[in-house]
């Protein structure tokens, strides 16, 4: 496994390179998107050209972020960068196929994380376990290196950090987290304004999911798990986009006595998204999700898995059951 490169090495790639390409995950959520345009637009700073993608677009939740119509889908043939940088991903290939096409001339390979499972697949790496969110390495790459931090990464690297927090609520959240964010409101950053964008306006489709999603809701394990269940045919009927689940499973996290919460999701095409969420170390869902070729945090993982779904919940369930048999003996 290799080592975590140093800032001050990130910071010759930047001076010596002129062409960018920064990219993050499928299903992009307010750290990949917020990374990417964080980093991408103190690169622009600087003079450098950065190209901003992401296999499914902008996600309509996230459009609010200054600049962020620059990011797009990839375009379809490869394009000549001179570096490729992955952000907040766990595995390359979770940055989809398109992405991976497109960027597949770049002599050079940068991945920026903090995901624990990331099994380091850059050229250079800087994988930061212990940052709550990419966007906070992020800051910390553009202080160290005394990089201007303009507005739109500013705004961008809050939504970043406070969505991958449970805003600033998580234990990942550190006293760094709050300095940072001070900093940001120092710099001028609105507070309330910006929260109110990011959680005070979803589209009512979001609560018509919420309802269907407890009308499945189930207790297992003497109510240590929680888990509901999306199916196929309601993302049709309600025409639903993939960030209008993002976040709801924190309901059922925070169910008394719930130890541990799980969303299956079936995909168009019969796969299974699986989101797990755990309250405590002891039980730690990045291995359950690992067991089943997916990944993520200790306390915050996900799978895609084949299904059906019946299968899928019950090979879940049973692991879990399992981790919380050894946890609690
Ligand atoms: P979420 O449940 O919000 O989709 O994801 C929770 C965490 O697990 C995120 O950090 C995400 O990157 C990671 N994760 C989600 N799905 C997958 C997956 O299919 N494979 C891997 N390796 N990580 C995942
Ligand atoms: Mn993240």
């Amino acid at each position: 496994m290799s080592e975590n490169v140093t800032i001050q090495a990130l910071g010759e790639i930047f001076q010596q390179h002129q062409t960018f390409a920064l990219m993050s995950h499928v299903r992009p959520d307010g750290d990949a998107i917020g990374s990417v345009l964080g980093l991408g637009l103190a690169l622009e700073a600087m003079g450098k050209t950065v190209h901003y993608w992401n296999e499914d677009g902008l996600p309509d939740n996230l459009a609010f972020l200054p600049q962020s119509d620059k990011i797009k889908r990839p375009p379809a043939e490869p394009i000549a960068i001179d570096v490729a940088i992955a952000l907040d991903t766990a595995t390359k290939v979770r940055l989809g196929e398109s992405n991976l096409h497109a960027a597949s001339l770049a002599p050079l390979w940068v991945n920026i994380d903090h995901h624990i499972s990331n099994p380091r697949y850059g050229d250079m790496n800087f994988v930061d376990a212990t940052s709550p969110a990419t966007g906070q390495i992020v800051y910390e790459i553009i202080q160290e290196l005394g990089l201007s931090l303009p507005v739109g990464s500013r705004d961008a690297i809050y939504v970043a950090v406070s969505t991958d927090t449970g805003s600033f609520q998580y234990e990942s959240t550190t006293a760094n987290t709050y300095r940072m964010a001070a900093d940001l409101v120092d710099r001028g950053l609105l507070v309330g304004e910006i929260n109110a964008k990011t959680y005070d306006n979803h589209p009512y489709r979001r609560i018509e999911l919420m309802r269907e999603l407890l009308n499945t809701l189930e207790l297992k394990a003497d109510g240590k798990i929680a888990h509901w269940e999306m199916l196929d045919a309601t993302r049709e009927q309600l025409a639903l986009q993939p960030e209008d689940s993002e976040g709801l499973i924190d309901m059922i996290r925070a169910i008394q006595g719930v130890q541990v919460a799980v969303f299956f999701e079936e995909l168009p095409g019969g796969k299974i998204r699986v989101s797990m969420r755990s309250k405590d170390r002891s039980l730690n869902v990045c291995d359950v999700a690992s067991f089943f070729g997916g990944g993520g945090h200790a306390l915050a993982a996900g799978i895609r898995m084949s299904g059906p779904l019946a299968d899928a919940k019950q090979k879940v369930l049973d692991s879990l059951q399992q981790a919380l048999d050894t946890t609690n003996s």
